[in-house]
């Protein structure tokens, strides 16, 4: 018999005071809903916290450096710890799944993970990838059951896109892993550019011209103030309202309405019939309160916000239960709880508040 979660009560209580095996019964209906009356929908799995490039703005050289202490492959969930918590995230309502990192493709053995997801049935299964190893990848990954992928790409230079990588990785490389997706089926792809002032803002237009008419999504991402290494200011931002009106004098654009409620990305389109861009507002149009996601980080710690200090550990009751319906309940009051809409509150004085990386977390 399921028994109602004191929602008000749960809302006001510390971190620290939902021990996962006080958690109160829940069945799982698939409607969760959490403290502002948002549903859980997706789920980001960051899948590995390693990464073969060194973005300038994510995991800079002089932080992640050969002595960085990543995880041992012990405290990395499972392919099978990853897919017996899907299904319980699934039951509660999750539709889509993103892995994410790190680099996800540094996983090995990925395509096995993404088997056993798709074999779970249902859920819309997608990448986020830099794009360094797709172009040996996209077929296996899509014979796997992804269904869609996302690229990141910051610029079209390759001297700048060798600089922000700061590996030394060529543009070119990335742009046939990009056409290897799309000719594996993995489409539309989307490329997500985080565009930083003074980096790469004089690459807006060349990308926007050179994705203009391929089929593909470009998306221009706000420089976001993730994590603590990054070294984040205000006025490293270009709002996406610039960057709309930077292409816009060039190849005039309409917005489109959303594909669905809290779409993330908000729609452009090229009037000569080019195609669409999205920009994602994070800083200046912050988009908390549709915001369906929850985050696993690599060692199975559940996070309710990009922005969020505390991660539950899922990992421990994985190991410690054979039984799923704990782990949904547990799942269950930490939804109820949330509360968090760190973009909306976002100001000069919480830039400096703990945070967790987006290379852990998953970005
Ligand atoms: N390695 C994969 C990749 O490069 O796409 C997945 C992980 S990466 C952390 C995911 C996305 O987060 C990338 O598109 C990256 O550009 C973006 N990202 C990282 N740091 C960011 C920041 N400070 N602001 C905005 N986006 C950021």
């Amino acid at each position: 018999m399921a028994k109602v979660v004191p929602l008000a009560d749960m809302r006001v209580a510390r971190d620290d005071a939902l021990p996962a095996f006080a958690a109160p019964e829940v069945t799982p209906t698939g409607l969760l809903a959490d403290g502002r009356g948002r549903a859980l929908r997706d789920l980001r799995i960051s899948v590995t916290d390693r990464c073969n490039f060194r973005c300038v703005y994510c995991m800079p050289k002089d932080v992640y450096g050969h002595d960085y202490p990543f995880l041992p492959h012990s405290q990395l969930l499972t392919f099978e710890e990853i897919a017996r918590l899907a299904r319980v995230f699934k039951a509660h309502g999750v539709e889509k799944i993103r892995l994410t990192g790190g680099e996800p493709l540094l996983r090995k053995n990925l395509e096995r993970l993404i088997e056993m997801l798709a074999d779970i049935g249902g859920l819309d299964l997608t990448l986020t990838t830099n794009g360094s190893a797709l172009a040996a990848k996209a077929r296996e990954l899509k014979a796997a059951g992804l269904n869609r992928i996302t690229v990141s790409l910051d610029a079209l230079d390759d001297d700048v896109f060798r600089a922000m990588n700061d590996v030394d990785f060529p543009v070119a490389r990335v742009l046939e892993g990009i056409d290897a997706a799309a000719a594996a089926g993995l489409s539309p792809v989307k490329i997500n550019m985080v565009v930083k002032r003074g980096v790469n803002d004089h690459q807006i237009l060349p990308m926007a011209r050179h994705f203009t008419g391929s089929g593909h999504i470009l998306r221009f991402i706000e420089y976001m103030d993730v994590g603590h290494t990054n070294g984040w200011r205000l006025d490293d931002v270009i709002p996406s309202a610039e960057v709309v009106r930077i292409i816009g004098r060039d190849m005039p654009l309409v917005p489109v309405d959303a594909n669905y409620t809290g779409e993330v990305a908000e729609r452009w389109r090229y009037t000569d019939g080019g195609g669409e861009i999205g920009v994602i507002s994070s800083v200046t149009q912050a988009f908390c309160s549709d915001c369906t996601r929850a985050r696993l980080s690599t060692d199975g710690k559940l996070y309710t916000c990009l922005f969020a200090t505390t991660g539950y550990d899922l990992r421990a009751l994985l190991r410690e239960s054979a039984d799923d319906a704990p782990i949904g309940n547990y799942l269950a009051a930490i939804w109820l709880q949330r509360a968090d809409r760190y973009s909306e509150i976002r100001s000069a004085n919480t830039v400096a508040l703990p945070k967790v990386e987006m290379s852990y977390i998953g970005g």
